[in-house]
């Protein structure tokens, strides 16, 4: 910590406290987030490594950097980018009870998509997406990253990640069933998403058997689909299949018709967008 100056708390969470410090050395503002380690208890040692090793193989400008971490009297230390304008959750809420344009919309929701495929392509799964853990920084606040992946976990080979720990609101029926996260889980809590940022309100809200009821019982909430199109209104749908199969990945979402203009704008490299995935909605 010598060489940071704490600024304000952000916060406190599951796991330990968040704090906005900087750089001594040329005043950078970065974020720490301090984990207590029950050293006694196993599980919280490997969460809190789980936090690390996952930061560390990520890459990508739709993510929160990962700067360095150090341990120090039983305390987790992670240095992370900062995300200046807060979050998704934030802005929804201070936008209302205006809506945001269709274009608005795509923007966001690809630059979520490049961030979470790049997250897949490197076997992780966040596990806990939501409008909280998705934050605006740049100038104009326009730049979308992913970031808390306080409980994600590195996918092994046998898929093992069995708790449900992620906000219920977003959470995908498989892992209401007891069955293990898979990236079509994170799918699924994208969905989620994108109704959101269209609707400006939760597609489920409430408790976590409300939610699982809502779900069953097939229930699901309509955008405005003569302001945002029906493709808008089929790609949450399909996103939202109750078999993990019958969703599609990131890369699959890439080549969206809707989605694929708007990947253009933000300057991608779509020459790793392989050809071979034509994308029928008519399928689901
Ligand atoms: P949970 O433990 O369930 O994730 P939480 O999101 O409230 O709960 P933290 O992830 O510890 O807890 O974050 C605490 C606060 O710090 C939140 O308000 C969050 O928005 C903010 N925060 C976390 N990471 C960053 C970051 N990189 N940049 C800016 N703010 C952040
Ligand atoms: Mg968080």
């Amino acid at each position: 910590m010598d060489l940071y100056n704490v600024i304000s708390l952000l916060g406190k969470g599951t796991f330990g406290t968040v704090h906005l410090c900087e750089r001594k050395h040329n005043s950078q503002k970065i974020v720490i987030k301090r984990i207590s380690i029950n050293l006694e208890n196993g599980d919280e040692i490997n969460v809190a490594k789980n936090e690390v090793a996952v930061l560390k193989s990520l890459n990508h400008p739709n993510i929160i950097e990962y700067f360095d971490s150090f341990m120090k009297n039983g305390t987790l230390y992670i240095v992370m980018e900062y995300a200046s304008k807060g979050t998704l959750f934030d802005f929804i809420a201070r936008s209302r009870p205006n809506r945001f344009q269709p274009q608005i919309v795509m923007n966001l929701f690809c630059q979520i998509v490049l961030g979470l495929n790049h997250i897949h392509s490197r076997n992780v799964i966040h596990r806990d997406l939501k409008c909280e853990n998705i934050f605006l920084t740049g100038l104009q606040g326009d730049v979308i990253k992913i970031g808390d992946f306080g409980i994600s976990k590195i996918l092994l080979n046998n898929k093992n990640a069995h708790t449900l720990i992620g906000t219920c609101n977003y959470v995908a029926p498989e892992i209401c069933d007891g069955k293990p996260y898979d990236s079509k889980s994170d799918i699924w809590s994208l969905g989620c998403i994108l109704y959101e940022m269209c609707a400006m309100e939760k597609m489920f809200d409430g408790t976590l058997s409300n939610v699982v009821l809502s779900i069953a019982a097939g229930r699901r909430k309509v955008i405005d689909v003569h302001f945002y199109g029906v493709q808008m209104q089929q790609m949450i749908e399909i996103m939202l299949q109750i078999d993990p199969n019958d969703r599609p990945d990131t890369m699959k979402l890439m080549t969206l018709s809707d989605v694929f203009p708007s990947l253009h704008v933000l300057g991608t490299n779509l020459g790793c967008i392989p050809h071979t995935y034509k994308f029928n909605f008519s399928q689901h």
